[in-house]
């Protein structure tokens, strides 16, 4: 049984992705930084549904604590077979207003988070010469968000980062994805008015929001054989928020 670890899993999209994860017969690792309520929660509908699910809590800016998470992951379960880093925060305001230290922590969460996973994660997926990871980013990443600069900076760097760890990381057969979601109905968005929610409906072509689980599917593919000649990809479900 291969394990997954999804970091951010509390809630959100990445609750999404470690029930679709499970039910795919994955052993999920739901990573959160505060919520241990909402990670027991996931864990046990896990559970329920016949699946294997641990919570373990890290803040994946914090090298050491990222260490310590893959310690005890490698100790459990013998290492991380797949990794999603899901983990994120947004920020809106001008670019004039941010602070060099909310600059800082964005990127300390959204980029150094992947890096500090991705980095403890490799030995053993280079050991067994077998791998997939899976980088969350956005669309703004692709396309940029005005009073979102920092976000979307972020955002576009992973997509760099996946592109790049698809080049260097596929002669060890290990696979680097990006999936960009469009604007998705989680707790994210909660700042978001009414007025803002309807007018992006209307610029969707789809007319709606995404449902956490539409990233899922979109996950569950990219982990799965059926997808075992992508790599290096960048899979945006965003509705038709962004063609081209
Ligand atoms: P969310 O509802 O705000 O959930 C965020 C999750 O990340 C929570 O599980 C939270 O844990 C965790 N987290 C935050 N900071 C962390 C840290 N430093 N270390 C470990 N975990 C941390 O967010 P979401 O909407 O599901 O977004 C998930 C990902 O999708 C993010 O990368 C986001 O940028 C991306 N995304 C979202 C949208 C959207 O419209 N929602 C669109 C494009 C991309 P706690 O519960 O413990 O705080």
């Amino acid at each position: 049984m291969p394990t997954a670890l999804i970091t951010g899993a509390s809630r959100g999209i990445g609750k999404a992705i470690a029930l679709r994860l499970a039910a795919d017969g994955c052993r999920v690792i739901v990573n959160y930084q505060q919520q241990a309520d909402k990670a027991a929660q996931v864990c046990r509908q896990i559970q329920q549904n016949g699946g294997q699910a641990l919570a373990l809590p890290a803040d994946v800016s914090q090298p050491e604590a990222v260490a310590q998470l893959f310690a005890q992951t490698q100790s459990l379960f013998g290492g991380v077979d797949i990794l999603i880093n899901n983990a994120g925060i947004g920020h809106f305001g001008l670019l004039t207003d941010i602070t060099p230290a909310e600059w800082r922590h964005i990127f300390a969460v959204n980029v150094d988070g992947a890096f500090n996973c991705i980095q403890a994660a490799l030995p053993h997926m280079i050991h067994k010469k077998n791998g997939v990871i899976i980088n969350i980013a956005s669309i703004w990443g692709l396309v940029g968000a005005s009073c979102e600069a920092a976000y979307s900076a972020s955002k576009g760097a992973l997509i760099a980062l996946s592109k790049a760890l698809a080049k260097e990381l596929g002669p060890s057969q290990i696979r680097v994805n990006c999936v960009a979601p469009g604007v998705i109905d989680t707790e994210m968005n909660s700042r978001l008015n009414p007025e803002e929610i309807t007018a992006l409906k209307e610029e969707t072509a789809l007319g709606c929001l995404g449902q956490p689980e539409d990233i899922a599917a979109a996950v569950s593919w990219l982990i799965s054989p059926e997808s075992k000649f992508i790599t290096g990809q960048v899979i945006s479900p965003n509705g038709g928020f962004t063609i081209y």
